[in-house]
């Protein structure tokens, strides 16, 4: 199963899709944690990349769509949850026909629907574990320890492209390149809207619920496809 997560920056797609990939075995792909170890280790992707991010910028297509197709190329038959990817319609084409090549489809596209503010709101009390990429937030999720990661004891630091200005473009970027995504799959009939301002436990069985639907009709359905 491949299932793409959309939604504004702040949204809470990384932290659910974290949540959920691990409950359900899943491969949970992020293109822009992918993007800030390639940043932090100093590789050439990460060179490439790292004035886009620092901007809030969409990093130049083929270096996206490279990117994921060799993390895709190594388990092709993997169940995957895709975080970040597709953020514009050619990234979208793009992966149609990556996925083609293994007879393989988007299957479920799940949209965590945020009011701009909102999301604005939670960019500027996130904090992230610099090494292991936890999600924290000041106001409503705190660590137990300023600046250590519950998690593994890594540093907790505000990202660089959480800051005002940045964040702003970077929710701008959003409704202008990936927004049109909705519709793309909504056409196709596997769109799934998700309030995301809620609980996040709400959240996340809202979008357990969603790819309970799809396993259940895949399951139904015996006549092996076309
Ligand atoms: P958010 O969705 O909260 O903005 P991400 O961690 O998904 O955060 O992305 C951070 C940054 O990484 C983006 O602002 C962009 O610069 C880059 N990035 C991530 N995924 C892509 C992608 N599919 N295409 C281009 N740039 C990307
Ligand atoms: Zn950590």
């Amino acid at each position: 199963m491949i299932a793409v997560v959309l939604g504004a920056p702040g949204s809470g797609k990384g932290t659910q899709s974290r949540l959920l990939s691990e409950k359900h075995h899943l491969s949970h792909v992020a293109t822009g944690d992918i993007l800030r170890s390639e940043i932090a280790m100093g590789t050439a992707l990460g060179r490439q990349a790292d004035g886009y991010v620092k901007k809030g910028q969409l990093v130049p297509d083929e270096l996206v769509t490279a990117m994921l197709a060799s993390r895709i190329e190594r388990a092709p038959n993997d169940d995957y949850f895709l975080d970040g990817f597709p953020r514009n319609l050619r990234q979208a084409e793009e992966l149609d026909k990556l996925l083609k090549r293994w007879d393989g489809r988007v299957d479920t596209a799940l949209f965590l629907s945020l009011p701009a503010a909102e999301a604005l709101k939670r960019l500027s009390a996130r904090q992230i574990c610099a090494k292991c990429g936890a999600v924290y937030n000041a106001v409503t999720k705190p660590v137990r320890k300023p600046g250590v990661c519950d998690a593994c004891g890594g540093d907790v630091v505000a990202r660089g492209d959480d800051a005002k200005e940045t964040a702003v473009r970077r929710i701008a970027v959003y409704e202008k390149e990936t927004t049109p995504l909705l519709d793309h799959y909504r056409r196709r009939g596997i769109l799934r809207e998700i309030d995301a301002a809620g609980d996040p436990i709400r959240v996340s069985r809202a979008m357990e619920a969603a790819l309970a639907d799809f396993w259940d009709h895949r399951d139904g359905d015996g006549s092996g496809g076309t």
